[in-house]
């Protein structure tokens, strides 16, 4: 099967993204969409981020046979109920966020009888907004499809092609996956390093002694890639936490005791311990590199639109 009408719940990155991609990569699909915010819906109309702009959800998902929820993690359950009233009988729901579980949960209880398959395009920049979003954002990155087990109606087999299909068609590389697992991933891959980087990021510009005009001036020597991330959403960021709790918690924890472990190398001047540890990242970043996830230019290649 494929999607002939695809609805797009929320125009920010992700959502303008998607309805950019559907338009260059599968122009056959219809595309409708709506936004909360008045303002963003004006925006996706100008910029084309699909072909209909909407003045409800419910008129957006009028005749779609896939709908894609980008809202943010904590808005699902909120965006799903008021589509619930006017989503066709056999519509797949899908989603974009964050952590999985949850999501899993939100949409299943406020669409009960639909078909529903959770999915994370592992793919993102620190932008949000109608403005951010662009056509090439899933070019060679991963989406992670998390299908409910059966009898859920979104564990079809059939179903689940065409979602793995729709994502391949915009340059996606599909992994299907338990959503447990996926929270467990990305907890440690997503969540822990952008919680690291709010944390740098706000140590530094707390610091008695050190001017804000240094910390700015001298942020090359590493800072700098960690305010990339701190400027991330703050909305979406919470949101993910606050989700994805117990497996960011646990994967805190593991990080605060290799912390320590690194914090004793220093203390008592272990050099080898600290060169291992050292020489065993190095070669993860390598690894990501050869894997095509990034590449090695010392800006780490990003250009303005990459994240
Ligand atoms: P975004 O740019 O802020 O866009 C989200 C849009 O949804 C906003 O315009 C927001 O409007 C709107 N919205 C909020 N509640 C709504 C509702 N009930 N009905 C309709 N629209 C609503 O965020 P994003 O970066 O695209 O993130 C969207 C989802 O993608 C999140 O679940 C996030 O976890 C996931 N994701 C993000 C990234 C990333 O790097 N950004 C990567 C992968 C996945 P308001 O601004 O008025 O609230």
């Amino acid at each position: 099967m494929t999607f002939q009408h695809v609805a797009i719940i929320g125009l920010g990155l992700l959502g303008g993204s998607i309805g950019l991609a559907v338009q260059e990569h599968l122009p056959q699909i219809k595309t409708t969409g709506y936004d909360a915010d008045p303002a963003t819906r004006a925006r996706a109309a100008e910029r084309g981020l699909i072909a209909a702009v909407c003045d409800s959800a419910a008129a957006a998902v009028q005749g779609a046979d896939l709908v894609i929820m980008c809202v943010p993690v904590g808005a699902m359950g909120a965006a799903a109920a008021a589509i619930a009233g006017a989503l066709p009988a056999g519509a797949l729901v899908s989603d974009v966020g964050s952590s999985k579980q949850t999501v899993a949960k939100a949409l299943a209880e406020a669409l009960p009888g639909h078909a529903i398959i959770p999915a994370h395009p592992v793919a993102g920049t620190e932008r949000s907004g109608p403005d951010a979003g662009f056509a090439s954002l899933f070019q060679q990155r991963w989406c992670i499809i998390t299908p409910p087990a059966p009898p859920a109606l979104g564990a079809d087999p059939a179903l689940l092609a065409a979602l793995c299909a729709f994502w391949e068609a915009l340059g996606a590389k599909v992994d299907v996956m338990d959503a447990a697992h996926h929270d467990m991933v990305l907890a440690v891959t997503s969540h822990l390093p952008h919680l690291i980087a709010y944390t740098i990021v706000g140590t530094a510009s707390d610091l008695e002694g050190v001017t804000e005009s240094e910390v700015i001036k001298y942020s090359a020597g590493g800072f700098r890639d960690f305010t990339r991330i701190a400027a991330s959403d703050p909305t979406m960021w919470r949101d993910v936490f606050l989700s994805n709790k117990d497996a960011v918690l646990d994967m805190l924890q593991r990080f605060t005791e290799d912390l320590t472990a690194l914090q004793r190398a220093i203390r008592v001047g272990d050099g080898d311990q600290l060169f291992e540890h050292f020489a065993r990242t190095r070669a993860i970043r390598r690894s990501i590199i050869e894997l095509g996830q990034d590449d090695a230019r010392p800006d780490f290649g990003r250009s303005d639109h990459d994240s």
